[in-house]
């Protein structure tokens, strides 16, 4: 076994061989810009396009002309949002999201001219079903909710919201860099209107993405952000980014044939690690629903322990933590506030990413370095030491004290 091992597949996957391979090809040889109609450079990278976008689709259960390239899902979701805000706005400015939604969704709210709506989610990081339908109102014109979240791998019942929506002609967005490619996502059958994902997600490369938006029933008119040359149909203009684009559509097709087997392999990998740290260790909470979850995603929290020294004490683990650096402190991300599951429980979270190169001999490694550091950082805890002595529930109310 190789070190470090790389546990966060949910910032970034490393790009399969087999999507190299169908990429390579795209940067010297048939280097054509996909936009030239007069010569075989353009026509061949312009069949390389169409058969991505045909890969893209067959993964989401879309055609091909509903699929519009863009640079990420970052882009994806400004379009998505910004587009239907501008082309709708006779018809209302009223945005509904959710508090745990990615940046990407939260900024492009904060930033659109609109009046938006956060739903809160439960410990689980699910939304209640009444509270979105008790959120719309006739001035709604989108509901915008992530299919799975990136830190906490919590699967929302897209199904269910966007028949809410769809009653109330509401048009649903849905951020599914996350979701695509590890489980079943169906525009038709989930009733969504636009979806947004990311090629480095899947083992493609980085800057590419797609948007989604339905072609029928309803036809989803978007206003370009990008004004230039008329590309994808209007809605994003730009030279095409060939061999990204190349790269996408063959890990959506890669995704589409393995994604049933692997997400059995990687559930039972992170199910192995999660019951092995659970029965090392006491005082260990998954964060988030155990059911409604990504089969690659634990998220769990290490009570007494802070996620920064544990990080710090497996340096050659890639992980991430359930914290960012704000302006004075390391403060826990807005995701594990929104589960209200205390500051404690969120300044020891850590974010566990497993995939497609993850192996046995590797969890092995994370379970026992995890345990080892754990143990350590809390034989140094002196309110660890009290809680184990002094078996008054009370005690944990000193815990918080400790953060000030
Ligand atoms: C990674 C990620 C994004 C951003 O994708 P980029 O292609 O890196 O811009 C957006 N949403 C979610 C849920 C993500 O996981």
């Amino acid at each position: 076994m190789k070190t470090p091992v790389y546990m966060d597949y949910q910032a970034t996957t490393p790009v399969d061989s087999r999507v190299f391979e169908a990429m390579r090809p795209y940067f010297c040889e048939l280097f054509g810009n996909a936009a030239s109609k007069t010569h075989s450079f353009g026509w061949r990278a312009e069949d390389a396009v169409e058969k991505a976008r045909r890969q893209v689709a067959e993964l989401i259960g879309a055609s091909a002309k509903e699929i519009v390239f863009t640079g990420s899902a970052t882009e994806s979701n400004n379009l998505a949002l910004k587009g239907v805000g501008e082309a709708y706005r006779d018809r209302g400015n009223h945005v509904v999201t959710v508090a745990t939604e990615h940046r990407a969704v939260l900024d492009v709210c904060k930033h659109l001219a609109a009046d938006v709506t956060y739903l809160p989610v439960a410990q689980d990081g699910l939304i209640d079903l009444d509270q979105l339908r008790d959120a719309i109102t006739d001035r709604t014109v989108l509901v915008s909710v992530m299919y799975a979240n990136n830190e906490i791998g919590v699967i929302q019942n897209l199904r269910e919201i966007g028949k809410i929506a769809k009653e109330r002609g509401v048009l649903v967005h849905s951020d599914a860099t996350q979701a695509v490619g590890k489980i079943p996502v169906d525009v038709a059958a989930d009733n969504i209107d636009l979806l947004s994902l990311s090629a480095h997600k899947i083992y493609g490369p980085k800057g590419c993405g797609a948007l989604y938006v339905r072609a029928r029933d309803p036809r989803v008119k978007i206003a370009e952000q990008m004004n230039g040359g008329g590309h994808e149909r209007g809605m994003r203009s730009g030279t095409l980014n060939v061999p990204g684009i190349v790269g996408l559509g063959e890990a959506c097709t890669i995704a589409r044939v393995e994604m049933a087997e692997e997400a059995k392999r990687t559930a039972r990998l992170r199910d192995k690690l999660r019951d092995r740290l659970a029965a090392d260790l006491d005082e260990v909470y998954v964060n988030g629903s155990i059911e409604q979850r990504l089969p690659n995603n634990l998220n769990m929290s290490f009570a007494f322990v802070d996620s920064e020294s544990l990080m710090m004490g497996i340096h050659d683990i890639a992980v991430s933590s359930g914290s960012a650096c704000s302006s004075a402190a390391i403060e826990p991300s807005h995701v594990l506030r929104a589960l209200g599951i205390g500051d404690d429980r969120a300044h020891s979270a850590i974010r566990f990413g497993l995939g497609r190169f993850t192996t046995d001999e590797e969890v092995d490694y994370v379970g026992a370095r995890v345990t080892e550091v754990v143990r350590k950082l809390r034989e140094l805890s002196p309110l660890y030491e009290m809680r184990q002595t002094v078996p008054d529930p009370g005690v944990t109310g000193h815990v918080s004290q400790s953060r000030s």
